[in-house]
């Protein structure tokens, strides 16, 4: 066999391995059928992942075909723990889970200060604590945050921890036993939204958070698209809008983040309002806070039809903490949405799912699973 030949099997052999984790246990036939293969080289493609554990055979049961019976193939979750570390400006969210993801434990800690060193220590205790209550050792552990991480060393830029090329990985490695994976915190929300959540079953979706920032994420045909890190940050979706902290005039910081939303309601009821008071006051019918909030759910919509249009994905998933304006100002969203569609065809496929720390955790424990898995 080649080496040409041989390497191909093996991206092969990973692609069965993923397809299996992610879609759960299947015959040999059907992976064949999925992946369009013979059933003799899905055996070629297996054996080797039977051999190292990757994969077990569960037992036989009758297939329609031919009714012989089969053994399914699948992974065995619960042989494996990684633990997800999601950081923010005020605590650290940390969750445990099995290989599909599922949350076995969880802890959350609040940072006192964002110094390097303190965030560190908190995550080692965090990881120390976790591992200790359970019964299995950790294969790996996973870290987001808010902001720039190139290569998956260094936090190259977040405004939300106020770094600057901390090279958080290598630290952090240093600390624990264990292999350290890092990423965007949207990447890790993606990854878990696309293996196991909102995007699973679908080629392509998109992911859209709002809150103190805004994030987006893009899987296309399966893969996921680097999307960098401030792409939609300040994409234009209000020509006569409020301006962001760069002079951007109805730039989706300006119209959307939380901060920009308050800092309006605040402006029109004459009086400061934090977030979720502006949210109340609009839930409540104060029509001042409602103009403000629907005039930021239709610009949300406008972002999401923009998304659409460039990219041909249909499905646009909503979260972030302050995507509860999809929720209040559900019209308003969908009239951004088809502002300016020519034909009554509902080609959208919107869905607004608010998503807590945990599942933000889990993202990072994705990062790990996805680094990690075929070992
Ligand atoms: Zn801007």
């Amino acid at each position: 066999m080649s080496i040409e030949t041989d390497t191909a099997l093996a991206g092969l052999s990973r692609e069965v391995a993923i397809d299996i984790l992610v879609h759960g246990a299947q015959t040999r036939s059907s992976v064949g059928r999925r992946m369009g293969i013979s059933p003799a080289t899905v055996t070629r493609l297996v054996r080797p992942l039977l051999d190292s554990d990757v994969l077990v055979e569960t037992e036989a049961y009758r297939t329609a075909e031919r009714g012989r019976n089969a053994f399914a193939l699948d992974v065995v979750p619960g042989r494996y723990r990684f633990i997800g570390v999601k950081l923010t400006a005020d605590s650290v969210y940390a969750v445990v889970t099995d290989l599909r993801a599922s949350i076995l434990d969880r802890v959350t800690v609040e940072l006192s200060s964002l110094e390097v060193a303190e965030v560190v220590t908190t995550v080692r205790s965090v990881v120390d604590e976790l591992s200790a209550r359970g019964a299995r050792t950790v294969d790996a552990v996973g870290v987001t945050v808010g902001g720039l991480v190139t290569d998956g060393e260094v936090v190259a830029d977040s405004p939300f921890m106020h770094w600057r090329d901390v090279p958080l990985r290598s630290i952090l490695a240093a600390e624990l036993n264990v292999p350290v994976y890092l990423d965007n915190d949207v990447v890790g929300l993606t990854k878990v939204q696309h293996w196991f959540g909102e995007g699973t079953g679908h080629e392509s979706f998109a992911l859209i958070t709002i809150g103190a920032g805004i994030g987006y994420g893009l899987v296309i045909n399966h893969q996921q698209i680097p999307t960098g890190v401030a792409p939609i940050s300040h994409y234009p979706v209000n020509p006569g809008g409020r301006l962001c902290s760069y002079g951007h005039r109805g730039c989706m910081t300006a119209m959307v983040s939380s901060g920009s939303i308050a800092s309006a309601v605040s402006e029109v009821i004459g009086h400061p309002v934090g977030f979720s008071e502006a949210l109340e006051l609009a839930r409540s019918g104060d029509p001042r806070a409602v103009s403000v909030i629907d005039e930021s759910a239709r610009a949300l919509g406008r972002a999401a039809a923009a998304v659409s249009t460039m990219t041909g994905v249909r499905r646009i998933i909503l979260s972030g903490e302050g995507v509860d304006i999809a929720s209040i100002a559900a019209e308003a969203l969908q009239d951004g949405v088809s502002e300016f569609d020519i034909r009554e065809v509902d080609h959208h496929d919107l869905v607004v799912r608010p998503m807590a720390f945990d599942e933000w955790a889990r993202g990072a424990a994705v990062v790990a699973i996805q680094s990690s898995f075929p070992a």
